[in-house]
């Protein structure tokens, strides 16, 4: 069988959506629902959020090697471990804290500050609301 290549976008897309941020899934089993942004995978274009996507490990209890005997955290549990898996970036839209609705992300700068100082930050795109998310 021929192995399978990763999926790995050839040119990492810049993640408009970073660590802490507050999302919701549009796609997928857990579509609709909202959680925060645990972890960021730019590379990848993934992120994990806190509660969304979980799988189920089954792990077996190991003991670390070259660990002391008495340590009690000598032996790593086992069963059943429920985690966040990393899903793509394009299942889930930010949610904009000023009118809470998923949005997509817009890019501006900060009225009154000249070149070397200024940065772009990122905007909601409704149209109503325009407000600067952070
Ligand atoms: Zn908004």
């Amino acid at each position: 069988m021929e192995k399978l290549k990763r999926a790995i976008p050839k040119k990492p897309v810049k993640l408009r959506i970073k660590k802490g941020d507050l999302v919701e899934v549009i796609s997928g089993k857990d579509k609709g629902r909202r959680g925060e942004v645990i972890q960021a995978f730019p590379k990848l274009n993934k992120v994990k959020v806190k509660g969304i996507n979980i799988i189920t490990r089954h792990r077996k209890e190991r003991v670390r090697r070259g660990a002391d005997p008495n340590d009690p955290a000598r032996v790593i549990p086992g069963g059943r471990i429920e985690e966040e898996a990393p899903l793509y970036a394009s299942k889930v839209m930010l949610v904009c804290p000023n009118c809470n609705r998923p949005t997509r992300v817009g890019y501006a700068y900060r009225e009154g500050e000249a070149k070397p100082a200024r940065r772009k930050y990122r905007v909601c795109k409704h149209p109503d609301c325009g407000k600067e998310i952070g």
